[in-house]
C-alpha cells in the first residue's frame, strides 16, 4: 500500500513558456534575457572544458570561484565571508534556498517573506515542514509594513527569507526598512535568508544593502545570489550562500546530498565573469534602465496600471482597465489574443483569490523583442 503522495504542480514558468512556444508568442514571462553573456567569460568556461576541468568540483565549489565570490562581497558590500569556510557553491540560487531551508527549518516551524513570493519559497519551506507565513506588501506601492511583520511572529517563527530587489514587484528595501527588518530578526532571536539575485540590477542611484551588513545580522543571515541574472547566463545555474562558517556548514550539509556539485566548468567562467571591473556593471545596469523605461511608458500607455520598478527585470501592472478581474484568465487568453505572454501574479500568493488582479513582464529582452510585444498588445488588446 503507499501512503500520500506530493503531487507537485508544475510551475507558471514552465507553464506559459509552453504557451509561448504553441502560440508563436514573445514571451515576456519567464525571466531569461534572449542574449548570452560577454564572449569573455563564455570563452572563460569553454576553455576551462578544453583544459579538461570536466570532472566533479569540490562539493563547495572551486577555489577560484569561493574567493572571487568572498571578493565580491567585500568590494560591494564591505562584507568578509570566509572563502574556504563561508561561501558554498550551488546550482543556481534555487539550490541554495532549498538547502538553506532544509537546514534551517524543522518541522513545525514558521518562516516569514513578504509576498508576492518567488514560487520556490514556498514549496522548499514545505519540503523541510514547515509553513509559510506570508506578510503581504500591498499594491500599488508594494513597501513593506514593519507593523504587520511584527504582528507576524510567533513562537514558532524560526527565520525570515527576504528577497530584494524583489520579485515580481520590483520593490528594492531601502536603508530604513532592511534595518526594521533586521531589529525584528535580533529581538526574536531569527535566522535570516537573503535571496540577492538582482543585486545588480538597482535603479535611479538606489543602493542595493544586503541585510548581513546591518546591526546583528553577520551571525544569523545566510546570503544568496546568483550568477544567471548579473551574466545572462540562467542556463548556467551556478549561485551561492555566503555567510557564517556555522550556517554555512549547515547548508553544505544539505547540499551535498542534493546536488553535490555541478557545473565545474561554468564555475571557472564565473569567477572570472566576478573579475568584471564596474564599467560592466554600469553598461548592464544602463542597458536595463533604457528597457525599463521603454517597457513601463508602453505598458501605462496602452492602459496597464504600472508600478515602476525601482529594481530587477520585471514589472508589475494592474490590469483592471482591460475589464478582467482574474490575472490568469488574462494571460491565458493573452498568447491566442495578443501573441504575448506575461505571467499572473497570483501564482506568488499564498491566497490567490484575495489580490488584486495583476501580472508581471519581464523586460530581459532586445529592444526589438519588447517592442515587438508592446505592437502586438496594442493590436490584441484594442
Ligand atoms: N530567486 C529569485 C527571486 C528569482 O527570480 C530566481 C530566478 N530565476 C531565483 C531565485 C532562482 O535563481 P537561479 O536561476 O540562479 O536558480
Ligand atoms: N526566476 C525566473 C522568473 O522569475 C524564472 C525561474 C524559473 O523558470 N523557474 O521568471
Amino acid at each position: 500500500m503507499t501512503g500520500p503522495v506530493r503531487k507537485p504542480q508544475t510551475t507558471i514558468f514552465t507553464v506559459m513558456s509552453a504557451l509561448a512556444q504553441q502560440y508563436g508568442a514573445v514571451n515576456l514571462g519567464q525571466g531569461f534575457p534572449d542574449e548570452s553573456g560577454p564572449a569573455r567569460i563564455i570563452d572563460a568556461a569553454a576553455a576551462a572544458m578544453r583544459e579538461g576541468r570536466n570532472q566533479y568540483p569540490p562539493m563547495q565549489g572551486v577555489p577560484e570561484l569561493r574567493q572571487a565570490i568572498a571578493a565580491h562581497q567585500r568590494h560591494w558590500y564591505g562584507l568578509a565571508p570566509d572563502p574556504d569556510d563561508g561561501v558554498v557553491v550551488t546550482a543556481g540560487a534555487s539550490e541554495a534556498i532549498a538547502a538553506a531551508m532544509l537546514a534551517l527549518v524543522q518541522p513545525g516551524d514558521e518562516v516569514i517573506a513578504f509576498e508576492p513570493c518567488y514560487d520556490s519559497y514556498k514549496a522548499c519551506i514545505e519540503m523541510a515542514g514547515g509553513t509559510l507565513v506570508p506578510v503581504r506588501l500591498e499594491a500599488p506601492d508594494y513597501r513593506p509594513d514593519l507593523g504587520r511583520l511584527r504582528a507576524a511572529v510567533t513562537s514558532r517563527t524560526r527565520l525570515i527569507l527576504l528577497n530584494s530587489p524583489h520579485n515580481p514587484t520590483g520593490t528594492v528595501f531601502d536603508h530604513g526598512e532592511l534595518a526594521a527588518v533586521a531589529r525584528v530578526a535580533v529581538e526574536h532571536d531569527l535566522y535570516a535568508v537573503t535571496d540577492e539575485v538582482y543585486e545588480h540590477l538597482v535603479f535611479d542611484g538606489r543602493e542595493h544593502l544586503p541585510l548581513a551588513g546591518f546591526e546583528g545580522m553577520a551571525d544569523r543571515t545566510v546570503t544568496i545570489s546568483s550568477a544567471g541574472k548579473t551574466f545572462s547566463v540562467t542556463g548556467w545555474k551556478i549561485g551561492w550562500a555566503t555567510g557564517p562558517a556555522e550556517l554555512i556548514d549547515r547548508v553544505k550539509g544539505v547540499k551535498q546530498y542534493l546536488s553535490f556539485a555541478s557545473g565545474t566548468p561554468f564555475q571557472y567562467g564565473i569567477a572570472a565573469a566576478l573579475e568584471s571591473g564596474e564599467d560592466y556593471y554600469r553598461d548592464y545596469l544602463e542597458s536595463y534602465r533604457e528597457r525599463r523605461d521603454l517597457v513601463t511608458a508602453g505598458l501605462a500607455d496602452l492602459g496597464f496600471s504600472v508600478r515602476e520598478p525601482e529594481g530587477t527585470y520585471f514589472v508589475t501592472c494592474g490590469i483592471e482597465g482591460f475589464g478582467y478581474t482574474d490575472g490568469m484568465a488574462f494571460c491565458l487568453d493573452l498568447p491566442e489574443r495578443c501573441g504575448v505572454v506575461a505571467i499572473p501574479n497570483q501564482v506568488f500568493y499564498a491566497d490567490p483569490t484575495a489580490t488584486r488582479p495583476e501580472v508581471r513582464f519581464t523586460f530581459c529582452k532586445p529592444v526589438e523583442v519588447i517592442e515587438a510585444g508592446l505592437k502586438r498588445l496594442r493590436e490584441g488588446l484594442a
